[in-house]
């Protein structure tokens, strides 16, 4: 298993038994080290591309003196399907300035993960605040503690789209984060464990950095993520050509558009391919 997901297994207690049957598939280990071994020409760490994101509006992914961005993904000619698992293709990028094409691989449910998780975040967050469903007065039970602090930071934890009123011990809540109910309407017990584990989490940043709330709260993050996995194309469906040019289409107006939503590389590069033998075939 690659340390992206022992971390991430380490740090999230939550996670369902589902994923973690997905993360511990014997095939991604084997994905997440041949990209390691294999990418000789382009590895894309972690670190890098996030920064990078950051930093950049037009999707550059670097390394070293390779560039790839969002018109490479526009402009990728697909050459097919790989074992039920990859996107094969050639695209274009740029090495020391000069253009080149070069032979990739994409990892069919990391691209589709990273596409679902960027419509369903736009759909959940308007980019100030958290869109929420009204909802049949549901009680939480919650300490005197965290009452205190409902009742002096409503405003705060309204940007998260929650509206409760109190009553005795408990909140009665109204509105939810739209991203907490999901697209499937998640069963009660979740939603009600994701609403406390946010206001603990808000607590936590009060108490601790004095006010400025992370808009991006893990609570809800964690099941933005999983439903962005979840929904996603899995290794071993079969994706026809018209689908992955589809694909790769919504992957290039992605904001982050080579990682998938835990961070893993969408692509490796395989190989520079001679600029006189372009006619590769699956
Ligand atoms: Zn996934």
């Amino acid at each position: 298993m690659s340390q992206i997901y022992k971390t991430r297994l380490q740090k999230q207690t939550n996670i369902s038994i589902s994923q973690i049957d997905y993360y511990e598939n014997i095939m991604y280990d084997k994905f997440a080290d041949d990209v390691v071994v294999k990418s000789k020409i382009f590895a894309p760490s972690i670190q890098n591309a996030e920064v990078n994101s950051r930093k950049s509006k037009n999707c550059d992914i670097r390394n070293d003196n390779l560039i790839f961005n969002a018109t490479s993904l526009r402009q990728a000619k697909i050459l097919g399907q790989i074992d039920r698992k990859f996107i094969a293709a050639t695209i274009n990028g740029k090495k020391t300035e000069v253009n080149v094409d070069f032979l990739v691989l994409f990892d069919q449910h990391a691209v589709d993960e990273r596409v679902n998780l960027e419509r369903n975040l736009a759909e959940y967050f308007n980019g100030e605040f958290w869109r929420s469903v009204e909802v049949d007065s549901i009680p939480l039970k919650l300490n005197e503690n965290e009452l205190l602090y409902l009742h002096n930071h409503k405003h705060k934890l309204s940007q998260f789209g929650l509206q409760w009123t109190f009553q005795e011990n408990k909140i009665l809540i109204n509105s939810i984060p739209k991203a907490i109910i999901g697209k499937n309407d998640r069963q009660e017990q979740i939603v009600l464990k994701a609403v406390h584990r946010l206001i603990l989490e808000q607590i936590d940043v009060i108490e601790t950095i004095g006010g400025n709330l992370n808009i991006f709260p893990k609570a809800i993050m964690d099941l933005v993520f999983s439903e962005a996995c979840r929904n996603a194309i899995k290794f071993g469906d079969n994706v026809s050509i018209s689908d992955c040019t589809t694909l790769l289409e919504s992957l290039s107006s992605c904001k982050t558009p080579f990682q998938c939503a835990h961070g893993r590389p969408v692509m490796a590069v395989l190989m520079e391919l001679p600029t006189n033998i372009r006619n590769y075939k699956v």
